[in-house]
């Protein structure tokens, strides 16, 4: 486990764009645009949108399998494309579909890949990742016996196997009846423990079950990037929609008695922590009004991840509102 500060995920203006040539005419989609995040030691982070919004493609960009079109990505602070080998030691990827053989053995087919992956001590390490996944009674088992939760263990186990500080996991629960879900979820807690996790989901549950933030992807863009204990506070959060903000109001707002933290949410609009005193939602009203920022709208937000997904969803619908901040000291995503 890395013990530094660096992050140990980053995406720098990560843009993807499929390209094709139909009937002479070129087309270009653009699956992702301009993703800014990072993901600090210890953070489990879900990557959180309806599908289609660009999830497995960010995954892709992030684990060095798809090059962007422009920008960057960087594991533990190495360059996806341009330092593929060094970024992939500290990589273990659990892509949508694992391909696994089920002809082979449980055990068998970790050490072939760990044999691939030329690691020492091959039988060590599988021994290792079997107890860690809760397969070392089914080491023996033909994988195409298992049941698909069974067989997802088996991936995540893979991903482990050289003992990786980054784990990128693309849709860890897709097709797992509710029990395999609630033990996947359990396992991923657990090896997330000690390590840097970037889940991708569509299910609020996950990450409000297993991550710390939760990046909102919709349309390829970054509609919130924010702590779960932020969405959680409840009452204790307000929304300011200001027509005029200046350079300074981020700072300002930061600076009112009872505001506890502030992320900027669109160029427009800002989201406060505060202390729920109703002195605090005045003094945010006088500030705005004194600084001239034209106050538009200030407001208590009954917040849970699920009205936070709703609200951006219909924002994104809505093409005018889809560019927005990531959260503090994260660079703009528009
Ligand atoms: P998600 O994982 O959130 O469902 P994807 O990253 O799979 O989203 O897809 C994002 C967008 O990119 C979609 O519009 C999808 O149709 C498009 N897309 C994904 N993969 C390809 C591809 N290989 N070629 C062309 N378009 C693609």
């Amino acid at each position: 486990m890395d013990t530094t500060s660096r992050p140990m995920i980053e995406a720098k203006q990560l843009t993807k764009r499929y390209g094709g040539v139909t009937a002479g005419r070129e087309l270009a989609e653009t699956a992702v645009s301009h993703l800014t995040f990072a993901c600090q030691p210890g953070e489990i982070v879900g990557l959180l949108g309806p599908n289609g919004a660009g999830k497995t493609t960010t995954m892709r960009l992030l684990t060095g399998y798809l090059p962007p079109s422009s920008g960057a990505a960087f594991i533990a602070g190495h360059h996806t494309v341009n330092a593929s080998l060094q970024a992939r030691q500290h990589l273990g990827y659990l892509p949508e579909t694992v391909p696994l053989y089920p002809e082979m053995s449980v055990a068998g087919y970790l050490h072939f890949i760990g044999k691939v992956r030329r690691l020492d001590d091959v039988w060590d390490r599988v021994d290792q990742v079997l107890e860690a996944v809760g397969l070392l009674d089914r080491a023996e088992s033909f994988i195409g016996k298992l049941s698909k939760g069974m067989r997802q263990r088996v991936g995540l186990a893979q991903a482990l196997l050289h003992n990786p500080d980054v784990l990128i996991l693309d849709e860890p629960t897709i097709g797992l009846d509710p029990a395999q879900i609630v033990e996947i979820r359990q396992l991923i807690a657990s090896v997330g423990r000690q390590r840097t996790v970037l889940l991708s989901t569509h299910i609020l549950a996950e990450v409000e079950q297993v991550c710390s933030r939760v990046i909102l992807l919709m349309n390829g863009r970054i509609q919130a990037d924010l702590p779960l204990s932020q969405i959680k506070q409840g009452g204790n959060q307000l929304t300011i929609q200001l027509a005029n903000p200046s350079a300074q109001t981020h700072e300002i707002l930061q600076g009112i008695a009872g505001v506890t933290a502030v992320y900027p949410d669109t160029p427009n609009q800002f989201l406060l922590s505060f202390d729920g005193r109703d002195e605090t939602r005045q003094l945010v009203a006088e500030t705005a009004v004194s600084q001239n920022w034209g106050l538009l709208e200030l407001k208590t937000n009954p917040h849970s991840l699920e009205t936070l997904f709703l609200e951006k969803l219909k924002e994104a619908q809505t093409p005018t509102l889809s560019l927005v901040g990531g959260g503090p000291g994260r660079g703009p995503n528009a």
